[in-house]
């Protein structure tokens, strides 16, 4: 499969173009998420856009420095970031995680800025960061999960400019295509069938996490990763076969498509869940999610953040 973009396309520059902007708790998602949106073939899916602040050059995850697209990006340079990345792709909606701190140049004249919040029950949070980070006790994690929830929510409403929609990351686990057709009609956006396989996005990516990064480089005939580690500014390349072949291994099982699971029903313990409920509890139920330990982990209303305001101050 060709690992080339669009070829770039000056018309893309003069017109207004759309950013989809996915404002996400850690573990709910947001790469798959960004992937799925960016598989239509007009999209284009950039990645974790605040990790550029960091990097000299933008370091495409999937080619390293050498990639054919983010190696003619300039950070920093006159023209506006995204309206840069339009020009090269061809593409006039880019998807991108977390951009806040090119929120200067999200605010440029011709471009339509929509926000997604993705949320998730705060239990899978804990249950995912304990995996992943683990030695702080329960409270801890929840105490980021509510800070990551009430401020993305926060900074969703206060760009009053913006399109908006709230996504819950079980419901987009349990119909898809519900959800991302509902997501596309916010924001005036057409509904593609490519986005119900992640992997047909094209393979370039800034920063994402494992499984379906790994998952796009192998559909692509890519075998290395090039992360750009916490404190460093050149990327360290690590082969995919040699150390991923276990986390690969899960995702192709379910034939490209993310296995989702459930881990804070496997790892919690009632003494933890005591724990989450006493420090975000009031959070949770506020979002949705039932209390209890329940199979079912669906979100149970739409009440929370839907039309109306939530007082997310702490309790
Ligand atoms: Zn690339």
């Amino acid at each position: 499969m060709s690992t080339q973009t669009t070829p770039s396309n000056g018309d893309a520059s003069a017109r207004t173009i759309t950013v989809v902007n996915i404002m996400a708790v850690s573990y709910t998602g947001s790469t798959w998420l960004n992937l799925m949106l960016g598989a239509h073939p007009d999209h284009f899916s950039c990645g974790e856009i605040d990790s550029l602040r960091k990097q000299r050059q933008p370091t495409c995850t999937l080619h390293g420095p050498e990639c054919p697209v983010w190696s003619r990006i300039k950070v920093g340079s006159d023209e506006n970031l995204f309206m840069q990345i339009a020009r090269v792709t061809g593409k006039r909606v880019l998807i991108v995680n977390n951009s806040r701190h090119f929120r200067a140049d999200l605010r440029h004249p011709r471009i339509r800025r929509c926000n997604v919040l993705i949320l998730r029950d705060g239990r899978g949070f804990v249950a995912s960061a304990m995996n992943k980070r683990p030695g702080q006790s329960i409270r801890q994690y929840t105490q980021v999960w509510r800070r990551q929830t009430r401020n993305r929510y926060f900074r969703m409403l206060l760009d009053r400019e913006c399109r908006r929609h709230v996504l819950h990351y079980e419901d987009l686990r349990d119909d898809p295509e519900k959800h991302l057709r509902e997501l596309c009609t916010s924001f005036d956006l057409s509904f593609h069938p490519n986005m119900l396989r992640f992997s047909n996005a094209q393979p370039h990516f800034i920063g994402g996490s494992g499984g379906p990064i790994y998952v796009l480089a192998r559909t692509h005939g890519l075998s290395t990763l090039y992360y750009v580690k916490d404190g460093e500014t050149e990327p360290t390349p690590g082969s995919i076969d040699q150390t991923t072949s276990s986390v690969y291994a899960r995702y192709k099982d379910n034939h490209g498509e993310v296995i989702h699971e459930e881990l804070w029903l496997k790892m919690l313990t009632d003494e933890h869940l005591h724990q989450f409920r006493r420090a975000g509890g009031w959070l949770n139920w506020l979002l949705g999610y039932p209390p209890t330990m329940e199979r079912d982990t669906r979100p149970r209303s739409r009440r929370s953040l839907r039309g109306k305001a939530v007082n997310f101050s702490e309790h």
